[in-house]
């Protein structure tokens, strides 16, 4: 493996961002419009030309508008009328069936017909007669089969008829055909309301979100109401107390339903409630219908009468309201927001063209009966689809809140890893020496760096740190391929190291073109000539991010940082104690450890020694060779006199030319020796100056301490006198103190 683009790698693209919900809208919208077209086609399609055949046959010569108010008796619970229809009926049913009188299914206590003695069954719409079939759409009345010519026969209506019953006379092949159309219409109409509770009940145990539930509640409140409408309520036998209330029951209903589809379209176009007066406006309005409704459910004949008038105007302002509402959702983009507006505006048409139609203004066909609700039909659908594109916007912001909390935590974590970081630089580095300072102090931030930043193999490389080549690899395993490979790359990465900011480039298999890895090089900054990097390797060819970099470079900063404060503590500690010309210990390090070689002497009655050397005429090599001279033969003598000791002694500068050597456990006898080999090591040293041959020689003074000195100063003195002693006796030669000096 190796990595490319040695003269500074090159920044890697970052992974691609999540595509973005657009096109979803658009399929959605192609998909429903797919839908709604099949809907119009089966609607359009099969709707049977009803009129042509009645105006054919049947000529009413009085219609129920002519008639109406004429009661012709009182009966108990309600009006009477009658309307006398004359028509006239060929031969047979022109396909060979019965003739029947058809009228429309609307809300009357119960219909019949009657021709003097001949009396048809009894219809009611509260009361449906299980002979009529599922889901009837009308009222079917069959003639006698005798009967041909011009007919007169009276239709009895029993109930508060403001409605036209628009009676008409056809074939019984012709009724059936309605007949089943509207079962049809009225099946899909169920079955499709019934389908989008279903939905809104998954979509709310999906999403969690209460919208639905209210979808739900207004999909039950339309399917009530349609079906309390048509009449079919009061066929389900749990269902048909609610004829107790009559047309103020399916009044009550329609308003609630105009209720729940303000709130409805309230929250759907305005879920972050911008609007507050406008919501206010819908809540009054809703609760004006919901007491409207109650008041219906107190079943006062009066306010049924009056209710009969005004409720058409409440559907229609509760449909314009609901349409301004959507109007202005779609200026604001709202999902389906358009389309829903435009099936409010048919479905407002519908409503009053069945209110025109029942006023007798306009033919009552299956057709305008059934329109309005299927125009109800597809709006809902229609905004259950605008609330599934809700959906889509719960789940991105979900997803920018999970990743604005995982961002958070992953900062969280790397702030803790970095005063872990510090702290642990701050305690383990203080008493180390330099050469395990740095060692230690990169495994730190190897350990620490290396949970945050997913990568397969980590390491620090430097040359010349402080004096140090450093070379830490985690895992260790790769050690030995990761120093042959940086041995291979010391220029390059030399290079690299002197850059200020990191790189990654790509890690290539040798004759493959494909990435394997990615290596980051974050260079240390160390002065020159020293350099070092940090080399982390990723598996893949998905780089690093820059935030991933700069965090290893502030890791990094701070390593170095505790690194080179350690080495300087190192550094300043020792030079207090060091004599800054010779580098042996100085006189203050010199007095702590004689003092603590006696105490310990005297507490473990061990022997010590001291030796006081001094260089002889040490002034006049000063004065014929000069000051620097002088220095540069302290230095050597120094480093011939330490040389000379064992490993237990103890070496320094005592001051000027004159040195002190205290060796722990030495008796005299064995100190004498020792101080014997340190006079002869500076006499055998060859030293050259400029060319000229400097022959030194020392004299020494030797005092060992006695049994009961826990101190040093005695035997100080007494060295020094030995020393003086030697002086005198010629220099060049070793004394040993007596116990008293006489
Ligand atoms: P003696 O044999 O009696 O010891 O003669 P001496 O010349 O060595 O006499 P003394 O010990 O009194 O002289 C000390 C001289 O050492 C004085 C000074 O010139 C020299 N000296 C002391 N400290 C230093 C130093 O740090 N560097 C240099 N170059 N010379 C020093
Ligand atoms: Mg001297
Ligand atoms: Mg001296």
């Amino acid at each position: 493996m190796h990595a490319d683009g040695d003269s500074g790698g090159r920044a890697l693209n970052s992974r691609p961002r999540s595509a973005d919900g657009a096109h979803h809208e658009g399929l959605i919208a192609v998909c429903l419009a797919l839908l709604l077209g099949l809907f119009a086609v089966a609607v359009a399609g099969v709707v049977p030309q009803e009129s042509g055949v009645a105006v054919a046959i049947g000529t009413p010569v009085a219609t129920s508008a002519d008639v109406e108010g004429l009661p012709l008796r009182s009966a108990e619970g309600g009006r009477t009328s009658a309307t006398l229809l004359r028509f006239d009926l060929p031969e047979g049913g022109g396909d060979g069936s019965r003739w029947v009188v058809r009228v429309e299914r609307n809300a009357v206590e119960s219909v019949w017909l009657q021709r003097g003695q001949w009396r048809s069954r009894q219809l009611g719409f509260f009361s449906p007669d299980g002979s009529e079939g599922v889901l009837p759409s009308s009222y079917v009345f069959p003639l006698p089969a005798g009967w041909t010519g011009p007919v007169e026969v009276e239709l009895h209506a029993l109930g508060s008829v403001r409605r036209t019953l628009h009676p008409r006379v056809m074939s019984e092949t012709q009724a059936t055909r309605l007949e089943q159309y509207g079962v049809a219409a009225s099946a899909m109409i169920y079955a499709s309301l019934f389908t989008i509770g279903l939905l809104a009940l998954a979509l709310f145990s999906a999403a969690r979100d209460r919208l639905f539930l209210a979808l739900f509640a207004f999909t039950l409140v339309a399917l009530l109401t349609m079906a309390a409408v048509n009449g079919h309520l009061y066929q389900l036998p749990g269902l048909r107390a609610f004829a107790f209330w009559r047309l103020q029951g399916v009044s009550a209903l329609a308003l609630l339903l105009c209720a729940a589809w303000l709130q409805m379209l309230l929250q759907y176009a305005d879920a972050n409630q911008e609007r507050p007066l406008r919501k206010r406006i819908v809540d009054y309005a809703s609760l004006g219908l919901v007491a409207v409704a109650a008041v219906c459910l107190l079943n006062v004949p009066q306010v049924a009468i009056v209710l009969q008038h005004v409720q058409i105007v409440l559907f229609s302002l509760a449909l314009l309201l609901g349409l301004g509402i959507l109007v202005d959702a779609a200026r604001r983009r709202v999902l389906m927001a358009w389309p829903l507006a435009v099936m409010a505006v048919l479905t407002l048409v519908g409503v009053v063209m069945v209110e025109l139609s029942t006023r007798g203004h306009l033919l009552d066909t299956v057709l305008i009966r059934y329109g309005y609700q299927m125009g109800s039909v597809v709006g809902v659908a229609i905004l259950s689809v605008g609330l599934i594109g809700r959906i889509g916007e719960y789940r991105h912001q979900r997803d920018r809140e999970l990743l604005a909390r995982a961002d958070t935590e992953r900062r969280m974590q790397r702030e803790a890893a970095r005063s872990d970081l510090v702290a642990e630089l701050q305690a383990k580095l203080r008493m180390l020496p330099v050469g395990d300072t740095q060692w230690t102090a990169f495994r730190l931030l190897l350990d620490r760096l290396m949970p945050l930043l997913p990568v397969e193999r980590c390491v620090v490389a430097a040359r010349g740190y402080h004096g140090h080549d450093l070379l830490v690899v985690d895992p260790v395993e790769c050690m030995e391929p990761v120093k042959t490979q940086v041995g291979k790359r010391e220029l390059a990465l030399k290079r690299q190291a002197a850059n200020a900011i990191a790189l990654q480039q790509p890690v290539t298999v040798e004759g493959q073109p494909s990435i394997v890895a990615i290596e980051a090089v974050v260079p240390l900054q160390i002065r020159a000539p020293a350099w070092g990097v940090l080399l982390l390797q990723r598996a893949g060819a998905d780089g690093f991010t820059t935030e991933e970099l700069s965090l290893a470079s502030d890791f990094a900063r701070l390593t170095l940082l505790h690194v080179d404060q350690a080495v300087a503590a190192v550094n300043l500690r020792r030079s207090a104690e060091l004599d800054a010309l010779t580098g042996s210990l100085n006189r203050r390090t010199i007095d702590q450890w004689l003092a603590r070689t006696f105490s310990e002497g005297a507490r473990e009655q061990q022997p010590a020694s001291i030796l006081f050397i001094d260089l002889d005429h040490f002034k006049s090599v000063n004065d014929r060779h000069g000051h620097a001279c002088g220095d540069f033969c302290l230095r050597n003598v120094a480093m011939a006199l330490r040389g000379a000791l064992s490993e237990g002694d103890l070496f320094g500068r005592y001051g000027g030319e004159e040195f002190i050597a205290i060796l722990p456990g030495r008796s005299g006898a064995a100190a004498r020796v020792i101080a014997e080999q340190l006079r002869m090591a500076v006499e055998n040293l060859h030293l050259d100056w400029s060319g000229q041959p400097l022959r030194l020689t020392v004299s020494v003074g030797v005092a060992t301490r006695l049994e009961h000195e826990e101190t040093p100063d005695a035997a100080l003195e007494r060295a020094d006198r030995a020393l003086y002693s030697a002086k005198a006796h010629g220099r060049n030669c070793v004394q040993v103190a007596p116990a008293v000096f006489s």
